[in-house]
């Protein structure tokens, strides 16, 4: 399918050190970007589906670095069927795992965590729930794990390792299991803060500086915090990526904003949301995380849609998560929510309200136009202006 959307007030570019692009259309064909800035009007003419976008903003599609998957659309913890497909309105495009700790029962063994990665990989490899793409298998690091189990991991198709959760004597001994399991490729991401799970203990500034892993999950507390001295040492002495959450400490969000930005460490500032949890289930909670560190700080509000899309990309090396040629074609049309004090997206979100969605494409394929299921009504409208495909993209009313 060849789409093009027209009529763009404004296009974030998810590259929080260039964070717009000119023009005003996007131009995908099949599931990748063609064209940003101004569509020819034989672009536009060739397109199955024109999206008029009634000077809405564009942004990349959100990537939530942290959602607790386990298989299907179903979440065990919250006992919710469907999550995934509500975040897609809530402008996630992207999840990735945070690890399949919730399967009720899960492994602790060597071959059941292996196979508990791996089983979940497979079942995401194709699934796309509402159209969402659903980065799964983080095998739990666990006592026993060696380098060949990484190895052997890595090359059936796994990309994730967690550390936290498993049944080790003092999170020191999650050092060496790091270590193998970057060795053999894998994108390394270690809990942070006190301990979610009773009895698991708090991980703080000395035990990440010893692991080094590629994430710290939730520097700013999942839910608790570690202190906040930790905070500017891992930011001056490590290249660790700094993954706030929603459903952790606000104030230490805001702090770790304020020292990334101070200590030129914005780039390795990240977003999720750690849900569901037993926080809940969060639809909108990449755009109230937007939302908060724009309004709460001086900084502005495109520099924290960047960290929840291109900066999420970068760190775990996806295809998606910026609005220029060639990457995925994942798009939300975002814009002030009617009723509210300001004109554009970026004005209400600086004010502390989340933004109105009004379209998400996934992979090249608008999967609804008009209005979220879960975001207040735009202020503009988005309308399908032309339509040579059999598909209705209003929104299911359910
Ligand atoms: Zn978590």
């Amino acid at each position: 399918m060849k789409i093009a959307i027209v009529n763009l007030g404004r296009i974030v570019s998810g590259d929080w050190r260039d964070p717009f692009a000119a023009g005003d259309s996007i131009v995908a064909d099949g599931d990748r970007i063609t064209e940003v800035g101004t569509a020819s009007a034989a672009a536009v003419e060739a397109a199955d589906v024109v999206i008029d976008a009634g000077g809405m903003t564009a942004i990349p599609g959100l990537i939530d670095s942290h959602v607790h998957v386990t298989f299907g659309d179903y979440t065990p913890r919250q006992r919710t069927v469907g999550f995934l497909e509500s975040y897609l309105h809530g402008g996630v495009t992207t999840s990735i795992s945070a690890s399949e700790v919730h399967v009720p029962g899960r492994p602790s063994d060597p071959e059941g965590v292996k196979a508990l990665a791996l089983a979940a990989q497979r079942c995401f490899a194709t699934y796309r729930p509402g159209g969402m793409k659903v980065i799964a298998g983080s095998v739990i690091l666990e006592p026993g794990l060696t380098a060949t189990d990484f190895k052997e991991l890595a090359v059936k198709g796994v990309t994730l390792a967690k550390a936290g959760f498993g049944a080790v004597k003092t999170a020191y001994d999650y050092v060496p299991l790091v270590e193998d399991a970057k060795a053999a490729g894998l994108i390394t991401t270690c809990h942070t803060g006190g301990s979610s799970i009773p009895g698991s203990g708090a991980i703080t500034g000395d035990h990440l500086l010893a692991m080094h892993p590629h994430v710290s999950f939730h520097i700013n507390g999942g839910p608790t915090a570690m202190p906040d001295a930790d905070f500017e040492r891992i930011i001056r002495e490590s290249q660790i990526a700094l993954q706030v959450c929603t459903a952790g400490n606000l104030r230490t969000t805001l702090l770790c904003a304020r020292l990334a930005a101070q200590f030129e460490a914005f780039d390795r500032f990240i977003m999720g949301t750690d849900t569901p949890t037993g926080s809940g289930i969060m639809p909108l909670g990449m755009l109230y995380t937007i939302a908060h560190c724009s309004s709460l700080t001086d900084m502005a509000p495109e520099l924290f849609i960047c960290a929840a899309s291109g900066s999420n990309a970068r760190v775990y090396g996806l295809n998606s998560g910026y609005l220029v040629t060639g990457k995925a074609a994942d798009i939300v049309l975002i814009d002030a929510p009617d009723g509210g004090t300001q004109a554009t997206a970026l004005a209400a979100i600086k004010n502390g309200d989340i933004a109105a969605i009004g379209g998400v494409v996934t992979a090249g394929v608008p999967r609804f136009v008009g209005r979220s299921r879960n975001t207040p009504a735009t202020t503009r409208k988005a309308r399908v202006v032309r339509s040579s495909v059999m598909q209705d993209f209003a929104t299911a009313s359910h």
